[in-house]
């Protein structure tokens, strides 16, 4: 059977680690922020992250670097990197908050319910769909927010 060659449409999965990040630290002086050391500590922190760390998460990873950081800091900082529009939080109805820095590029996500993992993509035929609904229903789309929740093809205990 010859597979279709456009079976996943214009779908297209970012690689973060391939996209040049942004610097959070340099994002954060640009703002104005005062930058002490163990703010500089978790920027570094979620710039590294390729995946969506909640605060406990980024909290484990910046002890590593400076175990004088305590969690209060990691909730307050990112909150603030939150405000000053540097990073995005998600909530993946896990019931804890996730971040990221805000990307480049747009992408939306894939919620492996199983895993729990957090898969990125962007698809053209999604994007232009949506700003079609929008304009049918005579609206200019400024932004949208859109997460698939799944559970792999080959799962067993099917939902
Ligand atoms: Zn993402």
């Amino acid at each position: 059977m010859m597979a279709k060659s456009d079976d996943k449409g214009a779908l297209t999965l970012p690689d973060k680690k391939n996209l040049e990040t942004k610097n959070i630290e340099a994002l954060c002086a640009s703002k104005g922020m005062r930058m002490t050391e163990q703010r500089r500590v978790i920027a570094r922190v979620l710039a590294a992250a390729a995946d969506h760390p909640d605060v406990e998460e980024l909290y484990k990873r910046c002890i590593k670097v400076d175990d004088r950081i305590s969690i209060s800091t990691v909730y307050r900082t990112v909150k603030l990197f939150e405000d000053a529009g540097i990073i995005e939080r998600h909530d993946f109805r896990e019931g804890r908050a996730r971040y990221e820095q805000i990307p480049e590029s747009h992408h939306d996500h894939l919620i492996n319910l199983r895993t729990g993992d957090v898969i990125e993509f962007s698809s053209e035929e999604i994007e232009r769909l949506q700003t079609e609904v929008a304009r049918k229903l005579g609206y200019k789309l400024v932004d949208h927010r859109l997460e698939l929740y799944a559970v792999p093809l080959d799962d067993k205990a099917r939902r």
